[in-house]
C-alpha cells in the first residue's frame, strides 16, 4: 500500500532560469576567462542533459566520464568539452579525437596512449600539475619535459597548464604555497592556465586564468563559508508530501530506535521521503525544512522513505500538503548539508536519476 503511494510523494524541480542566472553571474565575475560548466556526476545530480541543454551560452562543459561526453555530442551539444580525469586507453583517445573533446594529460602513460591513438583529427590537451591533493598530475619538475614531448607530436595542441585546489576553505594558504610554484611554471612556459573551481572563482580573481571550471556555484551552492551568497540561486527544489499527521504525548517517541522523545505534547508530520529518495540519511533532529513558507525541523531518525517533522509551527498542515526540503528560498541545501555532516554537492549527487524535471 505504502509503495504505490510513496511514488507520488516526491518531486524534484529544476529552475533553469536560476541556472542561467548563476552562469551569467559567474561569467560576470570572471569576464576575461572562459567559464566551463562542470557537469560530472550527472550534473551534480541535476541530470546531464537537462543542464547542458539549458546552457547554450556556456563556454564549454567539463566532466569525467567519456560516455557522458559522447552523450552530450549525441544530443547535439557543440560547445567545447573537457574530460577532466584523463584517458584510460588508446580507443578512448581516438573517441576523444573524433568528437573534438579536450583531454587532461596527468600521467606519463598518457603520452603512449596518445601516440597509439593515431594522428587525426588533432587533439587538444591540458597538462595537469600535481596539487597537494596528490590525486593526479605531474610534479613541477617533470612538467617541462612532458610539455616538450607533447609539443613534438604534430597532432597535439597544448591548451595550457591545469591545477586544482584541494580545499576551498584553505584557499588562502593554498594560494601562498602551491599556487606560487604553479605560477612559476606558467611564467616559464608562457602557457594559459586553468586553476579555479567555484570557490576560487568567487574568492580570488588571480586564480581565474584562461579557463574556470565551476560546478557547485553553477547549481546555486555557495562554495564558501559565510552568509554572502554572491547572488547565487538554488537550481534544485526538492519537495515531498505529508502522508500522515499524528499527536505525541510528552515522553512518547517517534521513528526507528525511538531516537526522538517529545518533551511535551506535540503534533508530528510524517513526510513521504527518506534516504531512498535522496534525503540525507545522516540529517539530525533539527535539520530545517519548510511548509507554506514556514520553517520547521525534522525530528528523529531518517528512514528509507519517511522522515518525521515538528508541526508545532504549522498547526494547519494536513495530509497531502507539500513540504519543501530545500531550494524554495526558505531553506537552503547548505543548511541541510551542515546538519547532515555532508557537503551540499554530495547531497545533490544523491538525487541523481530521480526524475528531476525542468520547470
Ligand atoms: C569537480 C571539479 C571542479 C568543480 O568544482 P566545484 O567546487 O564544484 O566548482 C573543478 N575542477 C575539477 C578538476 C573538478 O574535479
Amino acid at each position: 500500500m505504502m509503495a504505490t503511494k510513496m511514488q507520488n510523494t516526491v518531486t524534484i524541480k529544476l529552475n533553469l532560469g536560476h541556472l542561467q542566472h548563476n552562469y551569467a553571474l559567474l561569467k560576470q565575475r570572471a569576464p576575461a576567462s572562459q567559464v566551463f560548466a562542470v557537469v560530472k556526476s550527472d550534473a551534480y545530480g541535476h541530470g546531464l542533459l537537462n543542464i547542458a541543454k539549458a546552457l547554450p551560452a556556456a563556454d564549454g562543459f567539463a566532466l569525467i566520464q567519456l560516455e557522458d561526453a559522447i552523450a552530450l555530442r549525441n544530443a547535439g551539444i557543440a560547445q567545447p568539452i573537457l574530460l577532466m580525469a584523463g584517458i584510460n586507453d588508446a580507443q578512448e583517445v581516438a573517441a576523444a579525437r573524433a568528437r573534438q573533446l579536450t583531454v587532461v594529460v596527468h600521467h606519463r602513460d598518457h603520452l603512449a596512449l596518445i601516440r597509439a591513438s593515431g594522428a587525426q583529427p588533432p587533439l587538444r590537451v591540458w597538462i595537469k600539475v600535481n596539487s597537494r591533493m596528490n590525486r593526479f598530475g605531474f610534479d613541477a619538475t617533470d612538467v617541462l619535459q612532458v610539455l616538450r614531448t607533447l609539443q613534438a607530436m604534430p597532432d597535439i595542441r597544448v591548451a595550457g597548464l591545469m591545477m586544482h585546489f584541494p580545499s576551498a576553505d584553505q584557499l588562502d594558504q593554498e594560494l601562498d604555497a602551491q599556487w606560487k610554484s604553479f605560477r612559476e611554471l606558467v611564467a616559464i612556459t608562457h602557457l594559459p592556465f586553468s586553476a579555479a573551481n567555484s570557490a576560487a572563482l568567487l574568492r580570488d580573481a588571480r586564480t581565474h586564468g584562461a579557463l574556470v571550471r565551476s560546478g557547485a556555484a553553477l547549481y546555486g551552492i555557495n562554495p564558501l563559508p559565510g552568509e554572502d551568497r554572491f547572488g547565487l540561486r538554488p537550481v534544485m527544489r526538492f519537495e515531498a508530501r505529508l502522508i500522515a499527521v499524528t499527536n505525541l504525548a510528552a515522553g512518547e517517541s517517534v521513528g526507528y530506535e525511538g531516537r526522538f522523545v517529545a518533551e511535551r505534547a506535540m503534533r508530528i508530520g510524517v513526510v513521504g521521503c527518506g534516504y531512498g529518495n535522496g534525503y540525507p540519511a545522516t540529517a539530525a533532529t533539527g535539520t530545517p525544512l519548510s511548509i507554506a513558507g514556514v520553517r520547521t525541523r525534522i525530528v528523529g531518525k531518517v528512514a528509507m522513505n519517511v522522515i518525521f517533522i515538528d508541526l508545532d509551527a504549522v498547526p494547519h498542515a494536513q495530509v497531502g500538503d507539500w513540504v519543501s526540503l530545500w531550494g524554495d528560498g526558505v531553506v537552503r541545501i547548505e543548511e541541510v548539508a551542515r546538519n547532515a555532516g555532508l557537503s551540499a554537492a554530495a547531497i545533490d549527487c544523491g538525487m541523481s536519476r530521480k526524475q528531476a524535471v525542468p520547470s
